[in-house]
């Protein structure tokens, strides 16, 4: 007791000591532009071992190489946390095309949508009802629509300047649009992929079918951008074409993984913790260099950048690379599970789940006196060119940890060209910037660093311990 009390004396004073974080925040940037290992390890999980759908062999290889590396960090402790997670498999290539007339038909680029069901074996070839959105169907109505195939077309809005605000308000259409179409008697939906620019890459993405029967599930495909506007001109200057797809995937059985987890224990508070993560499964098409594998190296850089600078945290800096979070949630949850459970004190969670472009700040979902204190930091970040401190959303996988005290926050990189890969078969490493990735893990160390050192608003730092 008497030791916490001096402790808290010694910490009494200016809030931050702008010297001190000035220098330490500079020796994280240089450690991770000169002596990064983020690359590398990404490098090895994209082109070694590739794209990790939940349940995969090779999502199992990212527990294994990750667990390794996380090992040879010299840690206080790397485990492998079990999760049940669901298996959904795409099979053989989807095949599809548009028949303007008897035997003239013109062939599009589509793919299943993750959690989809397949077409029979012979395909489905059915005329097609475009709408623009969800919304659109109850006006059509029954007779529009039954024995169809919905064409969801509502492209994502461009004018928005932060992306992820224009697949929020389309989105919709691919997670609930087969569950929707099958209540006005649709035989399948073709969606529009989530992508702002034209191009021929379908992007893939989960979807459910909610609570809708077995026996009535419809086939779910999204169509690649230019498929789409080709479809849409068919359509207009013959609303009779028909549209043919072939899809063989299907859910497996639930299979057994893992998150991978490790930390630093706390010097002062070892029951407070710090966690920093991102989702090792992806989608299949690319090799998830982007979404996630640049979040997880990111977050296990983190902790490094923080022992290579010779920082010893108070509080317990965790690594967690969730399993799951594409299809299912399921790694998310189950460690939300286990940290309740065991009582577990997270005072603080950020991860990074948006890409590995240059970053330009965090996103915060925590009380006003947190954000508040936040605030104050963010001159320290400016001369990393980090500037957008707002209040938001965090990440999926961290949600599930929610509380009153927690401060969750999401690292913002620039999010233009993000949508141009997600999910589809050009999310590869080749579209890496090795220093916009770096400078992303150094602006969460840079956090995280600042976040133990200070402590957040709401938590109690401590005093009645
Ligand atoms: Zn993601």
């Amino acid at each position: 007791m008497k030791y916490i009390g001096l402790l808290l004396i010694l910490l009494a004073g200016p809030i931050w000591s702008q010297t001190d974080d000035k220098e330490q925040l500079k020796a994280i940037y240089n450690a991770s532009l000169a002596q990064g290992k983020a690359y590398n390890w990404l490098n090895y999980l994209s082109n070694q071992i590739g794209g990790r759908l939940t349940g995969s062999v090779q999502a199992e290889q990212a527990v294994e190489y990750t667990k390794q590396k996380l090992d040879s960090l010299g840690l206080d402790r790397v485990w492998l946390q079990p999760v049940v997670v669901p298996k959904w498999v795409r099979g053989v290539p989807e095949f599809a095309y548009i028949e303007s007339k008897p035997g003239i038909t013109n062939n599009v680029p589509i793919c299943a949508l993750g959690g989809s069901v397949a077409t029979p074996s012979a395909g489905i070839k059915a005329n097609v009802i475009e709408v623009n959105g969800i919304e659109e169907l109850e006006k059509l109505g029954r007779n529009k629509i039954e024995g169809k195939i919905v064409f969801y077309n509502k492209p994502m809005d461009p004018r928005h300047i932060n992306t992820h605000e224009a697949y929020s308000a389309s989105v919709n259409q691919r997670s609930s649009g087969a569950k929707e179409a099958s209540n006005y008697g649709a035989v399948g939906i073709i969606v529009r992929s989530m992508n702002l620019r034209l191009d021929d890459y379908p992007h893939a993405g989960g979807m459910s079918y909610g609570d809708t029967p077995l026996n009535e599930r419809i086939p779910a495909a999204a169509i690649s951008t230019n498929g789409a506007e080709l479809l849409s001109t068919t359509l207009k200057l013959n609303p009779e074409i028909k549209f043919y797809f072939k899809q063989n995937c299907r859910q497996l059985q639930d299979v057994k993984s893992h998150n991978v987890i490790g930390e630093i224990k706390g010097s002062v508070y070892p029951d407070e913790i710090i966690l920093v993560g991102g989702h090792l499964d992806s989608w299949d098409l690319g090799d998830g260099s982007h979404d996630d594998g640049a979040g997880c190296v990111q977050s296990m850089e983190v902790l490094r950048l923080l022992k290579l600078t010779g920082y010893v945290p108070q509080r317990t800096i965790r690594v967690v690379l969730f399993m799951n979070e594409e299809n299912g949630l399921k790694g998310a949850k189950t460690y939300a599970e286990i940290a309740t459970n065991k009582k577990e004190n997270h005072v603080f969670a950020l991860e990074s789940d948006s890409g590995g472009f240059t970053p330009r700040g965090f996103s915060f979902d925590c009380p006003e006196t947190d954000f508040a204190k936040i605030l104050l930091w963010k001159p320290l970040f400016e001369p990393y060119y980090i500037h957008l401190f707002e209040q938001g959303e965090s990440g999926a996988d961290i949600e599930p940890l929610k509380n009153d005290q927690i401060v969750l926050a999401g690292l913002l990189p620039d999010s233009q060209r993000y949508f141009d890969h997600h999910h589809s078969e050009i999310d590869t490493f080749e579209h890496i910037n090795k220093r916009e990735l770096e400078l992303g893990a150094a602006t969460m160390a840079s956090l995280v660093y600042l976040i133990d050192k200070y402590g957040t608003a709401s938590e109690n730092t401590g005093a009645d311990k």
